[in-house]
C-alpha cells in the first residue's frame, strides 16, 4: 500500500533521473534512433490491475522514456519553430508541478493570481505593447489566437449594436475578415471556428517573403478583422505593421497579430524595427514556449480592450459572486487551468531586459551563421534572413526529401522540410538559448557532408 506522505527517496530518484537526461542534452542525437524508439513498445502494457510502486514508475520513465524523448532543448535541434527551455523556467516547472496550482483567479491561487499580475506587466513592457493591455495566458499560440479572435468578434458586433452573448449568430451583422495569403494555418483554424467559412474571408496578396503588401490592402472599415503576422513560420517575415495599421485605425478595423515567435523582436533593438507600428493593433498572439524558452504549453495573448475581454468571456455562477477581482481572471475560455505565470516569471527574471535581448540577437546571429556556411557550401538561401528563420534549396529540390532523412538518420542535427514560394526546401529555427556556434558549424559540417554523399550517388 502508498502511503499518503511524498517518500522522499522518489524525489532523489527522479532528480537523478532529470540529471543523467540533462547532462546527455549536450552530446545526444536531437532525435532517438531506431532502437530507442522500438523500446517505446515497453510502453505498451495492459492498464495493470493493481498498484505499482512509485519507483517502478520513475525508473521505466527514465529508462524508455529518457532514452526516446526528442532534444529540443540541445542546441541542434532546428525543426518547426520550438525552442529549449531555460534552466531557471525548467527550475520554476518543477517547482510549479509540485505546488499544483489552480491559476483561475485569486481564490483558487493567491500564488499564481499574482505571478500572472506580474508577468502581464513584464511582457507588456519588453515587449513594449500597451501597458493597459488584458493579458490571458493559454496553452500556445493556436489558443492565442482563437482567444484573441473570439474577442474581436463580438467587439466588432459590438460596434454595430450587436450582443453576441445573447443574441448569437444567426442575423448577426457581416464582418469583413483579411487575412495575408500566408497566414499561419491556426489562424485559418480559429475563424473558421468562430463561424467564418474558408470561402467568406478576402485573402490579401503577399510578396516573395511573405509579407501583405499593403499597397493591394483593400478599403478597410468599422466591420473588418484585418489578421497581420509577425515572423512567418518559414522566412520569419513581418507584415508591414506601421502602413497597415495607420489605415486600419483610422477605418476602426480591429487588427490582430499573430506573433507566436516574431513579437519578441521587439525585445531586441537590433530587430526591433521588422515590428513598427505593431504595438498601435488591438490583439496579439505570442508563445512563451517558443522564443522564452519556458516548457511547452505557454503562450498567452494581449488585447487593447479590456471591457471587450470581460464582454466575451466573463462568466456568473453562484460560487464566484465573492470573487474580488473576477473579470482579470477570466481573461481566457479556460477555467481550472496550469500556472505558466509561475515559469514565464522566472525566465523573465533570469535573463532580465538584457538576456532576452542577448537571446533573440544571439538566435538570430546563428541563423545568419548557419544561412552563410550553407550559401557558401552550394546551397540557395530562399529567405532573406531577417530573424532566426532561413529557408534553404537544394539542386532543383528533387533529392530534398532525401537529403533530409538522411540529415535526420546520421543525427548530428534535426531539421524538416518545407515548400517555400512553389520550391520544395528544408528550413532551419534557432530558437533555443543552448545553440552554441559549435553547435552550427557542426549541423552544418553534417550537413554538407550528407549532401555530398547524396550528390556524388547515382541517381
Ligand atoms: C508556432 C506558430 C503558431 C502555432 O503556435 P502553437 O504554440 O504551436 O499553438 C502560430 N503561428 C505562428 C506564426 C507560429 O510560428
Amino acid at each position: 500500500m502508498k502511503t499518503n506522505a511524498f517518500p522522499p527517496a522518489l524525489l532523489v530518484q527522479t532528480l537523478q533521473a532529470a540529471q543523467t537526461y540533462l547532462t546527455s542534452l549536450t552530446e545526444r542525437r536531437p532525435f532517438p534512433d531506431a532502437a530507442a524508439q522500438q523500446a517505446l513498445q515497453g510502453f505498451d502494457e495492459d492498464l495493470p490491475q493493481s498498484e505499482t510502486p512509485d519507483e517502478t514508475i520513475v525508473a521505466q520513465l527514465a529508462e524508455i522514456g529518457s532514452r526516446a524523448a526528442v532534444a529540443i532543448g540541445g542546441g541542434r535541434y532546428f525543426g518547426f519553430v520550438m525552442g529549449g527551455c531555460l534552466p531557471a523556467a525548467l527550475a520554476a516547472h518543477w517547482l510549479a508541478g509540485t505546488w499544483d496550482q489552480n491559476a483561475f483567479n485569486e481564490v483558487t491561487s493567491p500564488l499564481a493570481h499574482r505571478l500572472e499580475t506580474v508577468t502581464s506587466r513584464w511582457l507588456l513592457d519588453v515587449l513594449d505593447l500597451p501597458r493597459t493591455a488584458t493579458v490571458g495566458y493559454v496553452a500556445g499560440a493556436a489558443m492565442a489566437n482563437l482567444t484573441a479572435l473570439t474577442v474581436a468578434r463580438s467587439a466588432l458586433m459590438a460596434r454595430c449594436g450587436w450582443n453576441f452573448r445573447r443574441q448569437g449568430m444567426q442575423g448577426a451583422p457581416a464582418l469583413r475578415v483579411l487575412l495575408g495569403a500566408e497566414a499561419h494555418p491556426v489562424v485559418t483554424r480559429a475563424l473558421s471556428l468562430l463561424g467564418f467559412g474558408t470561402e467568406e474571408w478576402q485573402t490579401l496578396p503577399v510578396d516573395d517573403q511573405g509579407r501583405i503588401d499593403p499597397t493591394r490592402l483593400p478599403a478597410l472599415d468599422d466591420r473588418t478583422l484585418l489578421g497581420l503576422q509577425a515572423g512567418n513560420v518559414n522566412s520569419g517575415a513581418f507584415d508591414p505593421f506601421a502602413e497597415i495599421c495607420a489605415k486600419a485605425q483610422a477605418a476602426g478595423a480591429w487588427v490582430h497579430v499573430d506573433g507566436a515567435f516574431g513579437l519578441w523582436a521587439r525585445a531586441s533593438r537590433k530587430k526591433r524595427a521588422l515590428t513598427h507600428g505593431i504595438a498601435m493593433a488591438d490583439s496579439w498572439a505570442c508563445d512563451a514556449h517558443k522564443w522564452l524558452n519556458v516548457p511547452y504549453d505557454s503562450a498567452f495573448y494581449a488585447c487593447r480592450d479590456g471591457a471587450a475581454v470581460a464582454d466575451a468571456f466573463d462568466i456568473e455562477a453562484p460560487y464566484l459572486l465573492r470573487q474580488p477581482d473576477r473579470r482579470a481572471a477570466i481573461a481566457t475560455m479556460d477555467m481550472s487551468r496550469r500556472a505558466r505565470a509561475i515559469e514565464i516569471w522566472a525566465a523573465l527574471k533570469s535573463l532580465g531586459r538584457d538576456g532576452v535581448e542577448d537571446l533573440v540577437d544571439r538566435c538570430c546571429r546563428l541563423a545568419r551563421r548557419f544561412a552563410d556556411r550553407l550559401a557558401a557550401a552550394g546551397f540557395d538561401i530562399l529567405n532573406d534572413v531577417v530573424l532566426n528563420q532561413v529557408v534553404v534549396g537544394w539542386g532543383d529540390g528533387t533529392n530534398i526529401d532525401a537529403l533530409v532523412r538522411q540529415v535526420q538518420a546520421e543525427g548530428t542535427c534535426w531539421l524538416g522540410p518545407t515548400h517555400w514560394q512553389g520550391r520544395k526546401a528544408f528550413r532551419l529555427s534557432i530558437s533555443s538559448w543552448a545553440s552554441t556556434d559549435d553547435d552550427i558549424d557542426r549541423s552544418a559540417d553534417a550537413l554538407i557532408a550528407t549532401a555530398q554523399t547524396l550528390s556524388t550517388k547515382e541517381p
